[in-house]
């Protein structure tokens, strides 16, 4: 299979699963949602980034991190030497909760299926998770105070779990730490 080939494929299996998940009435946020934020950026990238959940601005654009939180990680990333046409950003759940609420369990769950294969056609080298939530789903016993900006070797990718940026807009001491923590990912991401 030639490159050209297989990024077609890819490009055409997100298409497909986007428009599964477009079709799909089960999925328990849908109703209360304008668009379904599926993810964006490069089909082709080695780096996955996983926010919580689309707020307001993404709800109405269906795109992901198009808000302030989005600004900021645009920022967080340029000191990691990374641009979103470099990286792939989804989220955990992929219609917006309620009033920005957090994503339950069982709409995390209803939602996995879709965050799996996702990262299954992708098949990235680095994800990088934004907030508790989606850390959660590959490190689910760590306090995000403890583990920010540590890499975690799994089997089959290596994950560093984040602040969420949305935390890093509050909270100074955060965004001292997260801006840290994207710096020293330059190095990280050269390393692995
Ligand atoms: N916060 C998230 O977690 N995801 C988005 O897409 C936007 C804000």
């Amino acid at each position: 299979m030639t490159k050209f080939e297989r990024l077609h494929d890819k490009y055409v299996a997100l298409h497909s699963l986007k428009d599964e998940m477009e079709k799909d009435d089960s999925l328990p946020l849908k109703k209360g949602a304008n668009k379904l934020v599926f993810g964006s950026g490069n089909t082709e990238t080695e780096i996955l980034l996983i926010g919580e959940g689309p707020g307001r601005n993404e709800d109405l654009q269906g795109l992901p991190f198009v808000g302030q939180a989005g600004k900021l990680l645009d920022k967080l990333l340029e000191l990691a030497g990374l641009e979103r046409k470099k990286v792939f950003i989804t989220n955990i759940v992929h219609h917006r909760p309620p009033e920005n609420r957090d994503p339950l369990p069982n709409e995390i769950e209803a939602y996995g299926k879709y965050l799996d294969a996702i990262l299954e056609i992708i098949n990235p080298k680095i994800i990088i998770t934004l907030g508790r939530f989606s850390m959660a789903k590959f490190l689910p016993d760590v306090f995000i105070s403890q583990v920010h900006g540590k890499e975690f070797k799994l089997k089959e990718f290596n994950v560093v779990p984040m602040y969420h940026p949305a935390a890093s807009l509050r909270n100074g001491k955060i965004l001292e730490a997260e801006k840290a923590d994207f710096t020293k990912l330059k190095d990280m991401l050269q390393s692995i």
